[in-house]
């Protein structure tokens, strides 16, 4: 038995975001990052699910075991360098004032008007980066916009850049008010936590690029790098930043500045490679 024992360390450590918010479909993945512990207090609340998703888990890991007590020393050493290597880094893009212009709660796509530099800003950001977009929309809360409405702007957001080439690999949506005390609402980062965990996204190495503070501060949260853009809410809640906030003046020259960061990153990377 101390096979899956050792197996489960493999997991990448993740708090497991239970029970309310992440809904009973999240324990497809989070079982696989369970400790003995948490799987306890799991069993407790889900006994039926848990019972039938345990025994599927022990028999993929005994399965893998197999696999990998079969491997040599370079197998299992490439593996570990392979699992590596597949982390992406990311780009959080706030929607309103971000990539659109912040004309309040969108009811319908007749309203969504793209920057102009915002198509070529996300095109050469693709080039290197996985793109996400985070955004709170407390107009549902207070009941002046549906789920729906927000679906279907976002999905129209979605196809237009797509029409350009540029995939959004998933549009994060908060609808609470943030009275509501919400596990989602920014700057909380459930959403980087969770593109993390199921997109395999690097977030040391990631952006955030908001017009507002929580933007920043969801960047802060996870130790990614965040922009301030002073288009939308940027100018009137510029004071509100601390001293070494990076700011651009829009979408454009957040990529610049990007571009620029990663550029400089990995020239010192090079540079510390050689010393060693
Ligand atoms: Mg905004
Ligand atoms: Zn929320």
């Amino acid at each position: 038995m101390n096979g899956p024992g050792i197996l489960v360390s493999w997991f990448p450590a993740c708090p497991p975001v239970m029970p309310a918010e992440a809904g009973i479909q999240d324990l497809d993945y989070t079982i696989h990052a369970l400790s003995p512990l948490t799987y306890t207090v799991l069993l407790a609340f889900y006994p039926a699910k848990m019972a039938e998703k345990f025994d599927a888990l022990l028999f993929s890991i005994n399965n893998s075991y197999n696999n990998i007590k079969r491997m040599s020393a370079q197998e299992k050493a490439k593996m570990m360098n392979s699992t590596q290597k597949n982390s992406y880094a990311a780009i959080f893009l706030d929607r309103d004032g971000t990539i659109i212009e912040d004309r309040g709660d969108l009811k319908h796509i007749s309203q969504v008007v793209f920057f102009d530099e915002t198509v070529s800003s996300l095109q050469r950001l693709s080039e290197f980066f996985r793109l996400f977009i985070v955004t709170n929309q407390s107009g549902v809360a207070k009941g002046v916009l549906s789920l729906e409405d927000v679906k279907k702007v976002n999905e129209y957001i979605m196809s237009y850049l797509a029409d350009y080439g540029i995939t959004i690999v998933e549009t994060y949506v908060c609808p609470h008010a943030r009275s509501d005390n919400c596990a989602c609402i920014k700057p909380k980062p459930f959403f980087m936590k969770k593109a993390a965990r199921e997109h395999n996204i690097d977030l040391l190495n990631s952006y955030v690029i908001g017009d507002h503070p929580h933007d920043v501060d969801l960047a802060k949260g996870v130790r990614a790098r965040g922009i301030y853009v002073l288009t939308g809410h940027g100018m009137k809640h510029r004071d509100e930043l601390t001293d070494n906030t990076s700011i651009a003046r829009g979408i454009g020259e957040a990529t610049e500045l990007i571009i620029k960061d990663i550029n400089e990153r990995s020239a010192q990377e090079r540079k510390r490679e050689m010393i060693r």
